[in-house]
């Protein structure tokens, strides 16, 4: 079950930020999404289609469901009639997909980029020049691409015990972030999501200008 008291000091300290809180509910039954529900949350984050879409169907309509793990392109078509927002776009193919699936559902799907600033090179996302490509492409062709609106960014930090790299890498994408917004979206005022911090590191995240953090552990407990 969700710790509601932990989840509305949460509120309470991030609120007077603008800082929305993805609930990230992934592995966890539908009975504790639904006792957060209750208490008035009503964004989730879930990393796997399958399970994203089983819970979709028995919680209420209202729901604003997150799509945050690794996406397949042949998967976006289970999600695309309800998802509200999908943080891990990390290729200019998968933007089409996207964009191609939410056209037969007549809706435009908010799309944050993934980037990677981390040193692994075996982790998800674009680096800044595979971002910028993307953007190039995607300026090119935006009069076929009404059906997807990038909302902006969503990146992890390594996960190492010195906080001042993981304060140096959250620093990097809202670099990173200011930098596309003026070379791309410079007039739309929907280019204005930050998804930085998870439980470990939400609060260097929101010290470094994330506006969107996703909270698993801290509010429903570690998964198993
Ligand atoms: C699981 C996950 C989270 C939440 O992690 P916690 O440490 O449990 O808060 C956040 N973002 C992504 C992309 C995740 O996969």
């Amino acid at each position: 079950m969700p710790d509601i008291a932990t989840y509305l000091s949460l509120r309470e300290e991030l609120d007077p930020t603008d800082t929305t809180i993805i609930a990230v509910s992934k592995l966890k039954p539908v009975v504790d999404i639904q006792a957060l529900y209750d208490a008035g949350h009503r964004d989730f984050g879930e990393n796997y289609v399958q399970e994203m879409v089983e819970k979709q169907e028995q919680l209420p309509q209202d729901t604003h469901w997150h799509f945050i793990g690794h996406l397949q392109r042949n998967k976006v078509k289970y999600i695309a009639s309800f998802v509200h927002l999908i943080h891990s776009v990390d290729s200019f193919k998968l933007l089409r997909e996207i964009n191609k699936q939410a056209q037969k559902y007549d809706r435009v799907i908010d799309v944050l980029l993934q980037v990677y600033v981390g040193d692994e090179a075996t982790k998800f996302g674009l680096d800044e020049k595979e971002t910028m490509e993307l953007l190039e492409y995607y300026d090119a062709q935006k009069s076929s691409l009404q059906h997807v609106r990038i909302r902006g960014l969503m990146g992890m930090a390594s996960f190492v015990d010195d906080q001042s790299i993981v304060r140096k890498e959250f620093n990097t994408i809202t670099q990173m972030f200011f930098v596309l917004k003026n070379q791309f979206f410079l007039a739309d005022e929907y280019f204005n999501i930050r998804s930085m911090g998870m439980s470990g590191d939400y609060k260097i995240a929101v010290a470094e200008k994330s506006n969107m953090v996703r909270i698993g552990s801290t509010i429903f407990g570690d998964r198993v």
